[in-house]
């Protein structure tokens, strides 16, 4: 034997204690084997794996950074102060762009322009005011005879439904007068939170909430006043960081920025009032560094 080499000593089981021992071969090791279990690694790597996986993103809060480590807060009180003095300068006195002479034409009109321009409403409902001037007239008709009268702003069945439904409905229920609270207005068919704001705040002059349409979703994700995609969500952002007497105003002057400027696909940056405090991903100009997020 060579000097300082020591033999390998078997056990006494003729096996390395700890080693799996395969049946045919525990059966030729004999009753006395070692049977310790041992787990399969690819079973803990799958583990070590799972756990490491991120959560779901369901269960992660999706709500605006107030602040971000370069110490940028998209929701500082003078950045939305610098906001909000702007979109006043540029779109001073903005008003409803839905022509209404009443709360009855105002729901009416809000209810139509659901997946239809303001403009297209507005082609429409002078001749529908014209044919039926009051919230009875409405009541006493029948979906069917309404369709052809809004037919050409889209899903004019569900509309028409709606709006039958909601002046009958007003007639029964708030004695013919469009009720003035959020609660009520909700039990309305066809009335949802935008619509809802939209009455209270263009006719009664109240701020319940702040109306989310597709430009104030938009924008307000541009300019990172909120993270969540939601309309409720996004309101509820939004009622957080902007002061409560400029919830209407704010709403209009979004929307007519998006259709004046802050347009979906081609926004036109380097004409906006807004543009150096604007980190849209999705800019066509910048002069300042874009977030990735924020869009
Ligand atoms: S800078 Fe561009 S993306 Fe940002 S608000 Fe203005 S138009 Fe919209």
């Amino acid at each position: 034997m060579v000097r300082g080499k020591i033999p390998r000593q078997p056990s006494k089981f003729g096996r390395q204690a700890g080693v799996t021992v395969k049946a045919g071969a525990r059966a030729r090791a004999g009753k006395n084997a070692p049977v310790r279990p041992v787990k399969p690694k690819a079973s803990i790597t799958k583990r070590a794996k799972i756990s490491a996986q991120p959560r779901p993103k369901a269960a992660q809060p999706n709500r605006p950074k107030s602040a971000r480590p370069d110490g940028y807060n998209p929701l500082a009180p003078a950045r939305i102060d610098d906001i909000l003095r702007r979109l006043d300068a540029a779109y001073p006195n903005v008003r409803c762009a839905l022509h209404h002479q009443s709360a009855w034409e105002l729901l009416v009109a809000t209810i139509l322009s659901a997946q239809c321009t303001d403009a297209r409403v507005n082609m429409v409902t002078p001749e529908l005011f014209r044919r039926y001037p009051t919230l009875r007239d409405f009541a006493a008709l029948s979906p069917e005879q309404l369709e052809p009268e809004i037919r050409s702003t889209g899903f004019f069945r569900n509309k028409a439904k709606s709006i039958v439904g909601a002046a009958r409905k007003i007639e029964t229920e708030f004695g013919g007068k469009v009720p003035d609270e959020m609660d009520s207005l909700l039990t309305l068919p066809g009335v949802a939170r935008k619509t809802a704001n939209v009455v209270l705040g263009s006719w009664f002059g109240k701020a319940e909430g702040v109306v989310v349409d597709t430009h104030v979703h938009r924008i307000s994700r541009r300019l990172e006043l909120t993270a969540n995609n939601e309309p409720q969500k996004i309101e509820q952002d939004l009622m957080r960081v902007i002061p409560r007497q400029r919830w209407i105003d704010f709403a209009h002057q979004l929307i007519h920025h998006g259709r004046a400027l802050c347009l979906a696909r081609t926004p036109k940056c380097a004409d906006c009032q807004l543009e150096n405090l604007c980190h849209a991903a999705d800019k066509t100009w910048s002069t300042v560094e874009l977030h990735p997020d924020a869009k």
